[in-house]
């Protein structure tokens, strides 16, 4: 096969953030007559994540969730709260049932061509943008890349960074120990030795949930740390006896640093390595959703493709990660008070960055204020 090398749009990357924009793109009339180019390295054929995100609107992946729950657990030594999540639901996606539903309705239309190749580079001069593969060099008007090249993230000096770190497993026990109705968002009743950790359970069923044993704190852990605090947790549940079915593992960026900097005329970072992750929470699967909608939107009016900027949320989150970047284990703390008073819509909202009225001002309003004040001040003292 041929393929050729010029293209409207190059979406380098086809995780999250890629396929979510390429099925909109796909989804729509305007792109029917454009050329697209979509490039991975790996060919996306396991299910080597689980997506969970809330939503109160019909989605675009409707088709794709597998698992849907209108209650919430959180759970701290200081506070235990069930919450209705109305009118959101906490939705569940196996990322393999995405790649595979995004391919197939890719692959049967004419004007995208999906390739399994690497890339090594990205540049752009006056005219179009130009990406590099071990296998050839392709032209675009437009590239949207999620392939996180940028790593100065990393040791950036203004901006500290906190890892989202995890490892799941997916297990099936000898007798019922899961409520399949509510979704254990974050339990802090486990030993924190000195970090901010929490199990994180998402059941199916009466007998099967995945169990994330999560840390947010700079450095990682050996794989026994966090598979033994699954063993723990779920001894302390009762339960003796279990398969484990599935095991996922991440580290997850939580850091303001503003990744969309790298952004020009013909080349736009989106995903993780466009600054999509939530740098409080590390969620980034709803921003990847509600963004990428917004680039079609810009596309589509000829606009200025606009990806992140800096709000006062993105302030808010930069307190946070300076506040567990100071000291690691205020986390439960601070994440209870959070939970004890605000209700979980006005925690959506908040994490939403959709607040209304100033209402996040009452949202912040609620959390402990002499630790978020000291934040500030260093700040703006240009302590941190
Ligand atoms: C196990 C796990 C669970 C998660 N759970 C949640 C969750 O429940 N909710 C949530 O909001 N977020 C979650 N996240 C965070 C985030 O949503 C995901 O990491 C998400 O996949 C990020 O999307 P992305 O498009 O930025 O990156 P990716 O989905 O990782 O996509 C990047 C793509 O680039 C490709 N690639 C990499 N290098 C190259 C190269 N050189 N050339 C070509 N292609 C390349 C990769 O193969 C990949 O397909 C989770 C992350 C992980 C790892």
């Amino acid at each position: 096969m041929v393929t050729q090398t010029s293209y409207d749009y190059i979406l380098t990357g086809g995780g999250a953030a890629g396929l979510l924009l390429a099925f909109r793109m796909s989804q729509d009339k305007y792109f029917d007559d454009k050329q697209i180019l979509l490039i991975d390295a790996s060919a996306k054929d396991q299910n080597d994540r689980t997506w969970c995100f809330w939503s109160k609107e019909e989605t675009i992946i409707e088709d794709v969730i597998s698992k849907r729950w209108n209650k919430v657990l959180f759970k701290s030594p200081w506070l235990t709260a069930s919450e209705h999540t109305q009118p959101y639901t906490y939705n569940k996606v196996r990322s393999i049932d995405f790649y595979n539903h995004v391919h197939a309705i890719l692959s049967a239309k004419s004007n995208f061509t999906q390739l399994q190749e690497k890339v090594i580079d990205i540049y752009e001069d006056n005219e179009n943008a130009r990406v590099k593969t071990t296998a050839s060099t392709y032209v675009g008007k437009q590239v949207f890349n999620s392939v996180l090249f940028d790593q100065g993230y990393k040791n950036d000096q203004k901006y500290p960074l906190i890892n989202q770190h995890f490892v799941g497993w997916t297990v099936k026990t000898d007798g019922d120990f899961f409520d399949p109705d509510q979704a254990t968002f974050m339990d802090f009743d486990i030993p924190q030795k000195g970090n901010t950790r929490f199990m994180y359970v998402l059941p199916t069923t009466k007998n099967e949930a995945l169990l994330e044993y999560t840390l947010f704190s700079k450095d990682m852990l050996e794989r026994e740390a966090y598979t033994d605090g699954i063993k723990e947790y779920l001894k302390n549940l009762g339960v003796t006896n279990f398969e484990v079915v599935e095991e996922e593992s991440g580290c997850i960026p939580m850091t303001c640093y503003p990744f969309w900097i790298n952004n020009s005329t013909h080349i736009n970072h989106i995903g993780i390595a466009g600054g999509w992750a939530k740098a409080s929470t590390g969620y980034t699967f709803r921003n990847a959703m509600l963004k990428t909608n917004e680039i079609v939107h810009q596309l589509k009016k000829g606009s200025r493709i606009k990806t992140k900027s800096k709000t006062r949320f993105w302030l808010y989150d930069l307190l946070l990660l300076d506040i567990l970047n100071n000291n690691n284990a205020v986390g439960s703390k601070l994440f209870s008070a959070m939970f004890q008073n605000n209700s979980l819509q006005d925690i959506f909202a908040f994490l939403d960055e959709e607040a209304h009225n100033w209402s996040d001002l009452k949202t912040l309003w609620n959390m402990p204020k002499a630790i978020f004040t000291k934040a500030l001040v260093n700040r703006i003292i240009g302590r941190y």
